[in-house]
């Protein structure tokens, strides 16, 4: 018996992934995929720890270029509720610390900002629970959490329409603190998103740590709008267009073209 060629049966997850989909779906199809890339990252699960699904074929540069935006986005996701136990306060505390040496000054950025906050707020400050609130406006989280939206965005894209956002394209980033849920400041566009999914295998679920939900064109399947929430800390809204001119009057957003 022949055991060295390989059959669809001893071809590695990767390469069975690779066999069905030849190109990186995050840079337009244009690049030959070589890796596979989990979406959302481990790093924002607790201990690293997820179910199987939403993997994606991709370049290694691709790959590569979320690296530094991740160890933000990690830190920012965990910020509520609190770590409580002592292995989620160590994991927070080498996130945090992975966080400051891949983007140095983010420490310094996120300095909390509880009276301004309350300021900000007004008299909505009662409703919420009683944490640190923290300046995510600066450039390091904005950048981070930015390059990581448009990343899910386009991994949930082909999820949905099994089709890569093409050179062109544009994915349109909204993004919400929890301060923005609790105080009612959330789009009215919300309401077209069904009930969340999360990744799951048998028991094993982390809808508290993600959720995630999505609505498509099925006619051209050439747009796609996605709404992820992260624990609650963070909640990300992504339109995904192939064209800049699909893109519907009325939605704001930040735009990022692939
Ligand atoms: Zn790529």
């Amino acid at each position: 018996m022949n055991t060295s060629k390989a059959s669809p049966d001893n071809l590695t997850h990767t390469q069975r992934m690779l066999a069905a989909q030849p190109l990186c779906i995050f840079c337009g199809g244009t690049a030959r995929a070589t890796t596979r890339e989990h979406m959302p990252s481990r790093v924002l699960f607790d201990g690293k720890h997820r179910p199987r699904g939403l993997e994606f074929p991709s370049c290694q540069a691709c790959q590569d270029s979320t690296r530094k935006a991740e160890t933000v986005f990690a830190v920012l996701s965990r910020f509520y509720p609190d770590p409580t136990t002592s292995t989620q306060r160590a994991e927070f505390s080498k996130l945090m610390r992975a966080a400051e040496r891949h983007n140095p000054g983010f420490h310094a950025e996120i300095d909390t900002d509880q009276v301004g906050h309350l300021h900000r707020i007004g008299n909505d400050a009662h409703v919420l629970p009683s944490w640190n609130f923290l300046n995510v406006g600066g450039p390091i989280c904005t950048g981070s959490v930015s390059a990581f939206a448009v990343k899910l965005g386009l991994a949930l894209h082909y999820e949905i329409t099994h089709r890569i956002a093409p050179k062109g394209g544009v994915v349109v980033v909204a993004r919400f603190s929890n301060v923005d849920a609790f105080t009612g400041d959330m789009p009215d566009a919300l309401a077209l998103f069904g009930e969340g999914q999360t990744l799951e295998m048998g028991k094993f679920r982390v809808a508290e740590q993600f959720e995630y939900s999505s609505v498509y064109a099925a006619d051209t399947m050439s747009m796609s709008a996605h709404y992820a929430t992260f624990r609650m800390s963070m909640a990300l809204l992504m339109l995904v267009c192939h064209s800049e001119a699909d893109i519907p009057e009325g939605v704001h957003g930040d735009r990022f073209y692939v």
